[in-house]
């Protein structure tokens, strides 16, 4: 999959493209006043949610159609200068949504949802040549830690015809209470940018954290692992939203928080990193070695077993290896689920391969 690069929504001298705006457009001067601020502050790229997805019923469900020329509003105020994004659900939605805005992008409660990305994908199919090019989709992570249906609505919105696509990170739901309103579990994005290399990372720092003091750490992360941008949820007036209000920061706490970040954007390596990758080479190389040496004596323990009528599953040897090495872990400073989960990875295929003699 080839898809373009975002490049547009740059932070004054900054090299990372910033979209920030309300959670949901709850009135005509609520939008403006908000885009007036973020404007003054180099912000290029409003979002707003018109259409809420809501867990339950009976809540605020957004301003619907009728925000769509509030936000038109906002995009001639600023000679189109400030960019327009909305999250869209359905085909209806995005039809209205795509005569307003420059970028629709999909919400988690939707990307989980391969029916309702097929609908989407199959309205993008048709939009004329220009909306082709101009439009940009934006696909948020699913709800669930679900990486091949992250990619699978991704490649739905690709097979319409669409290049112009960027991922969303904005955290998974899981079982536990953590500090985080949704996990971040960084792997999973990790993951999308080495099966995608082309596609262009965001992360949504608010929908993580769900409040404001984690934004910065939050994002200062995202930026460290070279990600392409970050969408920010601010509001004129954080405390009176009418959704997420724990997690909006105004425009000028936003920005302030955005001009301490450190941007890391050189991509040359310098002599100190070749001479440690050399060395990472060089042990990789060792690890490899004993690897191979470790499946043999594997194959020779099946024969073994073979011969003596034994099962090749010794629960007991099992738990064994996988809890001794865990300890030892933890003794030389190395993370013990790391270690255990990798000797039962390990043990895992001496099990395969001693099925196959
Ligand atoms: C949002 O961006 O306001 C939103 C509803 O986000 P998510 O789909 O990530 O929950
Ligand atoms: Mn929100």
């Amino acid at each position: 999959m080839e898809l373009n690069k975002f490049e547009c929504g740059y932070l004054n001298d900054k090299n990372i493209s910033i979209i920030a705006g309300p959670c949901s457009a709850e009135s005509e001067e609520q939008v403006l006043e908000t885009a007036e601020r973020l404007f003054k502050q180099g912000i290029r790229i409003f979002r707003a949610g018109v259409w809420k997805p809501r867990t339950k019923p009976g809540g605020f469900e957004g301003c619907g159609e009728k925000a769509l020329p509030w936000l038109d509003k906002i995009s001639a105020k600023f000679n189109r200068e400030m960019k327009i994004a909305v999250e869209v659900a359905t085909k209806e939605q995005a039809n209205q949504a795509i005569q307003y805005a420059d970028i629709l992008w999909i919400g988690a409660r939707t990307t989980g949802n391969p029916f309702a990305v097929q609908e989407l994908a199959d309205f993008f199919a048709t939009i004329p040549e220009y909306f082709k090019d101009n439009l940009w989709v934006f696909v948020k992570n699913p709800m669930a830690p679900d990486l091949d249906l992250w990619i699978g609505a991704i490649e739905r919105i690709y097979k319409a015809g669409i290049k112009n696509i960027a991922a969303i990170h904005r955290g998974f739901t899981v079982a536990e209470k953590t500090i985080y309103r949704n996990e971040p579990m960084w792997n999973i994005p990790i993951e999308l940018k080495n099966r995608i290399p082309s596609i262009s990372m965001f992360c949504d720092p608010s929908h993580i954290s769900g409040k404001r003091d984690l934004i910065s750490s939050i994002s200062q992360q995202a930026l460290n692992l070279g990600f392409d941008g970050l969408m920010i949820e601010s509001h004129c007036n954080p405390d009176e939203a009418i959704t997420d209000k724990a997690q909006q920061l105004t425009p000028e706490d936003m920005c302030c928080i955005i001009d301490h970040l450190v941007v890391r954007d050189n991509l040359d390596s310098t002599e100190d990193m070749k001479v440690l990758r050399g060395q990472i080479d060089i042990l990789d190389d060792e690890l490899m070695r004993l690897l191979s040496r470790r499946f043999e004596v594997c194959k020779a323990i099946g024969k073994a077993k073979k011969e003596h009528n034994m099962p090749i599953l010794q629960s007991s040897r099992f738990k064994e290896i996988s809890e001794k090495r865990a300890n030892q872990a933890e003794l030389i400073g190395i993370d013990p689920k790391f270690v255990h989960d990798l000797f039962i990875s390990l043990q895992n295929e001496a099990i395969r391969l001693q099925l196959s003699i």
